[in-house]
C-alpha cells in the first residue's frame, strides 16, 4: 500500500468523489479539485470525510506536486492542465483505472457507441439473478471506486465510455464486450473515426488466453478495425446476417448461443426488451453469461422479466389508442434508426436538439415507411426541414416538451405511435436527456 503520496482528482462527481474516498483509504493525501460549481450532494461526502477539496479554479501548484492524476472523463485531452501534466510526466489515468488495482474480482466490461447502459443492466441482471456476487458500476449508480472501498463482490459488470478507456493503461478486462462502433464525440478525437475505433477497442488491452472478446460481426467499423491487431483473448462474435459457429446467432427468429460447447437458444418474441438493437444486446449478455457457465433457465427467465430501462425506448402509455414512447436516450442518429427500425406502426417522430454534425440521410428509407410527421423539439431545427421536407408532409417545430406531446397528439391517428427519439443532444431546451425524457412523460400525463 503507497503512503503519504499526494493524489490529485479532477472533477468532484459522481466518480472523482468516489476515487477520492478509495484514495483517502489507501493512505494517499487526497486534493480534489473542480473547475466548475460542485453539487452539495458532493461537497457534504468531501467535507464528511475530511477531503480538501477546491471549486471554480484549478490551483497548479497543488495539482502538479501529485504522483498521479485521477481524471473525470468529462476533462477533455486538450485541457491545458491536462498538457501540463503531461509535459511533467504525471499520469493521468480515470477512475476505473485506479479502483480497479484495489480489487481482484472479475470484470466484465461493456462498451460501444449505443446500447452500453442497456446490455450493462441487462447482463447485471442475468448474474444478480443467477446468485452471483456481482456490482454494478461505470458510467452506472455508484462509482466504481466507491464501492471497492466500501463493498467486497467476486464479480463487477462495468459500463465503459471511450473517454473511460483513453486513461486505462493497466486495466484488463477479463471479458470484453464491444458492441457497435458509429461516429460519435468525434469532437475529442481529432475528427478522425480511426482515433475513436482505437479508443474503443483499447477494452481488449492487457488481455491474455483465457480472457473473452466479445463483439458485433455485423459491425463494419469493428470488424475494419480489428483486421491487423492481434488478440490474446478468446474471441466470441455475434451477428444477427450471418452464421456463427461459436459466439452467437440469429436462426429462424431464436438466437442460438455456443460458448465452449455450451449452448443456449431463446426465441426473440420472448425478450422482454424488443427492437432488433436489443437483439444485439441480448446476444451478448447471453455471451457473458454462457463463459460464466450460467444455467440456461435462469438466463432465459432474466431475459424476459427485465424491466425497461427508463428513456431508452420507454413505453409510457396508450391514450385514446395512441401509443407513446419516450427514447429521450437516442442523442444520435443511429439509435434513432434502430428505434424506428423496431416500430410496428405508423410513427409521429419527436426529434431535434443539439445536432452534432448529423448525417440524417440514413433514416430516409425508414421515415418514408413510417413516418406519419415529424415534431421538432429544438431551437435550431433547420437540418431537420432540409433533410426531411421531401419525404414526409408534416413537419412543425415545438420549443418545449408540453408543446411537442401536444402537437403529437394531434398528428397521430388511432393505432400510431408517438415516438420520442430526438437524435440530438438536449442542451438547448432541457438539462440533460433525463430532463427531456422526465418533461416529455410529465406532458404525456396531462394530455
Ligand atoms: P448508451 O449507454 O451506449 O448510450 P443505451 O443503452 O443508453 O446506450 O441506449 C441509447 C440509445 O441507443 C437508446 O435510444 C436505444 O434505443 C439505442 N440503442 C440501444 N442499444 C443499441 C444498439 N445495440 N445499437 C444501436 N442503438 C441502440
Amino acid at each position: 500500500m503507497q503512503t503519504n503520496k499526494n493524489i490529485a482528482i479532477l472533477g468532484a462527481g459522481e466518480s472523482g468523489v468516489g476515487a477520492a474516498y478509495l484514495a483517502q483509504q489507501q493512505g494517499f493525501d487526497v486534493f480534489v479539485s473542480d473547475m466548475g460549481v460542485i453539487a452539495p450532494k458532493y461537497k457534504e461526502q468531501l467535507q464528511g470525510w475530511n477531503i480538501r477539496f477546491e471549486e471554480g479554479k484549478h490551483t497548479d501548484d497543488e495539482i502538479l506536486a501529485a504522483v498521479e492524476v485521477v481524471k473525470s472523463p468529462g476533462i477533455p485531452e486538450k485541457a491545458p492542465l491536462i498538457k501540463k501534466l503531461k509535459e511533467k510526466g504525471i499520469p493521468v489515468i480515470s477512475e476505473i483505472e485506479f479502483a480497479g488495482r484495489y480489487t481482484d474480482a472479475k470484470m466484465v466490461c461493456i462498451t460501444g457507441s449505443n446500447g452500453k447502459t442497456t446490455t450493462t443492466t441487462l447482463t447485471y441482471h442475468i448474474l444478480k439473478k443467477a446468485g452471483l456476487n456481482v456490482g454494478l458500476a461505470g458510467n452506472i449508480g455508484k462509482s466504481f471506486a466507491y464501492q471497492v472501498a466500501t463493498e467486497k463482490f467476486d464479480v463487477y459488470v462495468l459500463e465503459i465510455s471511450s473517454f473511460m478507456l483513453d486513461d486505462m493503461y493497466k486495466f484488463k478486462a477479463d471479458i470484453a464486450v464491444l458492441l457497435n462502433i458509429t461516429p460519435d464525440h468525434l469532437d475529442r478525437y481529432e475528427y478522425k473515426m480511426e482515433n475513436y475505433v482505437a479508443s474503443k477497442l483499447r477494452i481488449t488491452q492487457n488481455q491474455t488466453a483465457g480472457d473473452y472478446f466479445i463483439y458485433c460481426a455485423d459491425d463494419a467499423e469493428t470488424i475494419k478495425g480489428m483486421e491487423g491487431r492481434s488478440f490474446a483473448a478468446k474471441q466470441l462474435p455475434f451477428s444477427i446476417e450471418k452464421e456463427i459457429p461459436e459466439g452467437a446467432c440469429l436462426r429462424n427468429d431464436n438466437i442460438v448461443i455456443n460458448v465452449n460447447m455450451e449452448n443456449f437458444e431463446m426465441s426473440i418474441n420472448d425478450l422482454a426488451l424488443q427492437g432488433k438493437h436489443n437483439t444485439y444486446n441480448s446476444m451478448a449478455s447471453g455471451l457473458v453469461s454462457k463463459v460464466l457457465e450460467l444455467r440456461n433457465p435462469t438466463i432465459r427467465e432474466s431475459m424476459m422479466d427485465i424491466q425497461p430501462i427508463e428513456h431508452r425506448l420507454e413505453f409510457i402509455g396508450r391514450i385514446s389508442g395512441i401509443k407513446f414512447i419516450n427514447d429521450s436516450k437516442a442523442t444520435n442518429v443511429n439509435s434513432t434508426w434502430y428505434a424506428l427500425e423496431s416500430m410496428s406502426s405508423d410513427v409521429v417522430l419527436i426529434l431535434g436538439g443539439v445536432d452534432k454534425g448529423n448525417d440524417y440521410s440514413m433514416l430516409t428509407e425508414l421515415v418514408k415507411q413510417k413516418v406519419r410527421a415529424i415534431v421538432c423539439l429544438g431551437l435550431d431545427n433547420g437540418r431537420i426541414h432540409d433533410a426531411f421536407e421531401d419525404v414526409v408532409d408534416v413537419i412543425v417545430n415545438t420549443a418545449s416538451a408540453a408543446e411537442a406531446a401536444q402537437v403529437a397528439f394531434h398528428l397521430a391517428k388511432k393505432g400510431d405511435t408517438v415516438l420520442l427519439s430526438p437524435a440530438c443532444a438536449s442542451f438547448d431546451l432541457f438539462k440533460n436527456y433525463e430532463d427531456r425524457g422526465q418533461q416529455f412523460k410529465e406532458a404525456v400525463s396531462q394530455l
